[in-house]
Order: C-alpha cells, then sequence, then structure tokens
C-alpha cells in the first residue's frame, strides 16, 4: 500500500505543476482530494488492514494527504498573484494619454446682457440693487400713481397670489419706491434689474416671464438733460459710438414728461428693415423725469429734489444687439441657440 502512496503522491504533484488555471485546479481538487478520489477510499479502507499493518499506513495516508492539501492551497495563491499581475500587466493605465475634457459651461446671453448693461451704468456711477420679485399692489401700482380704477392697469395684467394684495410685479418699478425709501433724503442713482411678470399672449417679442432694468436718479438740479445724456451714452456704448438717439413724447403714470427712446436701426443703418417696420428707428427703452406724487410717495420733497427714471428689457436689447428674432428662443433652452453665445 505504501507503494501505491507514494505513485499516487508523485502522479498528482506532477499533475498539479501542470495546472495553470483556476478551472484546471479545481478539476485535480477533485480527483485528488475529492470525496471519490483514490486517496479518500485508501484512508477509509485502512482500518480494515491487519492490526500490525494499520499504524505505517495510517501514517503514510494521512502525510500524502497532508502533502497534497498543502500543495494545493499553494498553488491557489500562486495563481491568484499570477491573476493580480496579469492583469496589473494588462490593465495598466497610460499616464501619458490625454484626459477626457470636462467642458466648461458658459453665461446665458441675457446674464451677459445684464453684465454689459450693468458695467455701461457702473460708469456712470450707478450702483445695482436688487428688489423683490413679489411684491404688494400698493408699490406696483398705487405708489406708482395706478390708482385701482386706472385704464393703465390693462396693459399689466398679472399673476396674483392667494393673498389679497400681493402680486408677481409687472415690471421693476417698484422698486423705484423701495431705493427712495431707503435712501431719502440721501442721493441716488441705482439700476434695478431682475424678472417681471405679465399674464398675456406669448408672441415674438413678449414672454410672461422677463428681464427689466430699471434706472433710477434723484437729487439736486436732476434735469432731463441728465435724463438724454445718460441714456445717449448708454445707447452709444451698448450698439456703438455711432448711434443716434431720439427721444418721442410717450406717456407712463409715474413720470412727467415721459419719453420713448428711439435708436437708429442697427441692422440697416436707419435705411428701413424688416426689423425696424422699414422707418430706421427701433425703440429700445422707456424713461421720464420722476413725478412729483412718486418723489413724494418715495419720501423726497419734489420743490427741492428731482430725479429721472428709465426702463428697458434686457432681451430686447440681446434681440438688437445679436440679430435674434424671437424672444423665446432666450428661455426655451435649446442648446442650438445658447451655444452661439458660447
Ligand atoms: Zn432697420
Amino acid at each position: 500500500m505504501t507503494g501505491e502512496l507514494r505513485r499516487l503522491e508523485e502522479t498528482a504533484l506532477e499533475e498539479l505543476r501542470g495546472v495553470t488555471s483556476t478551472e484546471g485546479l479545481e478539476g485535480w481538487r477533485i480527483a485528488y482530494l475529492g470525496r471519490r478520489a483514490r486517496l479518500t477510499s485508501i484512508l477509509r479502507s485502512v482500518g480494515h488492514l491487519p492490526a500490525e499493518q494499520r499504524p505505517t499506513a495510517g501514517q503514510e495516508a494521512n502525510r500524502v494527504r497532508l502533502a497534497l492539501e498543502q500543495a494545493y492551497h499553494e498553488k491557489v495563491e500562486a495563481l491568484r498573484r499570477e491573476e493580480v499581475s496579469r492583469q496589473l500587466r494588462e490593465e495598466q493605465i497610460d499616464v501619458t494619454l490625454p484626459g477626457r475634457l470636462v467642458e466648461p459651461g458658459y453665461l446665458h446671453v441675457i446674464t451677459r446682457t445684464l453684465r454689459d448693461i450693468y458695467a455701461i451704468f457702473a460708469e456712470m456711477g450707478f450702483q445695482v440693487l436688487e428688489t423683490p420679485e413679489v411684491e404688494t399692489d400698493v408699490n406696483n401700482f398705487q405708489l406708482l400713481n395706478i390708482p385701482p380704477f386706472h385704464p393703465a392697469r390693462d396693459m399689466w395684467s398679472t399673476f396674483h397670489t392667494t393673498r389679497e394684495g400681493v402680486l408677481l410685479r409687472t415690471h421693476t418699478s417698484p422698486g423705484q419706491i423701495r431705493a427712495m425709501r431707503a435712501y431719502c433724503p440721501g442721493p441716488i442713482r441705482v439700476i434695478l434689474p431682475g424678472k417681471c411678470y405679465r399674464y398675456e399672449q406669448v408672441t415674438a417679442r413678449h414672454e410672461s416671464m422677463f428681464y427689466q432694468v430699471e434706472g433710477l436718479a434723484v437729487g439736486y438740479h436732476v434735469t432731463m438733460g441728465d435724463l438724454k445724456g445718460v441714456l445717449t451714452n448708454f445707447a452709444r456704448k451698448m450698439f456703438g459710438a455711432e448711434r443716434k438717439v431720439r427721444f418721442r413724447c410717450s406717456y407712463f403714470p409715474f413720470t412727467e414728461p415721459s419719453a420713448e427712446v428711439d435708436m437708429d436701426c442697427i441692422i440697416c443703418q436707419g435705411q428701413g428693415c424688416r426689423v425696424c417696420d422699414f422707418t430706421g428707428w427701433v425703440e429700445i427703452l422707456g424713461s421720464g423725469m420722476v413725478h412729483p406724487q412718486v418723489l413724494r410717495n418715495g419720501g423726497y420733497d419734489p420743490s427741492v429734489y428731482s430725479g429721472f427714471a428709465f426702463g428697458m428689457g434686457p432681451e430686447r436689447v440681446a434681440m438688437l444687439k445679436y440679430c435674434i428674432d424671437h424672444v423665446r428662443y432666450f428661455y426655451a433652452n435649446d442648446l442650438r441657440f445658447l451655444q452661439q453665445f458660447a
């Protein structure tokens, strides 16, 4: 029996040296250490041997079993190491390859236009003042000379909240009241940018949500001449030094006198085209001298102080500057449009 055990051990170890995979190793384990392996049946049969042969045969069989088990465990470890180094070899990272670039974001065209507007007015000493989008009826209308029965309210239909007298502002003009009440009786030079809301039909030139930039200057001896100078300078800084500007009489409840400001069409240089309705002029903003009652509502005595105000739509400014023909492009989140301003 010891002879058979020796031969078994040799064959097994010889075969194990040839094993190169985990599957092969498992086959080897079943063949030499499994329940049906020759070694297992030898171990089982030791008990049936004559008493004087049992110790030697038992010892030898156990030695071979331990030797095979140890060889098996060493092989498991060797295969594992080989696998790891193979992976390291095959899956190594080439650090010299260029990385995947993360595309940097960029500013929305309206944000850029707003910043251009801020920069131009900052040069003229105007600060940016942000005021709330949710306003009271009093600030949005009444203190701006638009009492509940006033026909001008038809132009400013808005979204109302569930709280009586609280609404989404229809223009940035209530910011004038807030600025005056915050700074009275000091001088004021602010621009008030922000979102406004109107409940109205969406067209090529109107959205239900849009931006406005309001401007307000209050102090001693502020005149219509200051208003014209500031707005002409703005138009030329924004659209080019050769721009011509005209002031056209208009009406707003909160300014007196009031004027619309037109600029010669930058598309056709004043010759007349579709954008300017063949007039050669495009309207860029509304303006006027602050109405005495509005000054009073803000805390200023109109016999001592005067001021001017204006309001413009940055969407309109961007449409003219970049020749965009539909206001809805701005907020439709279409990358084909937005990426043109990257
Ligand atoms: Zn034109």
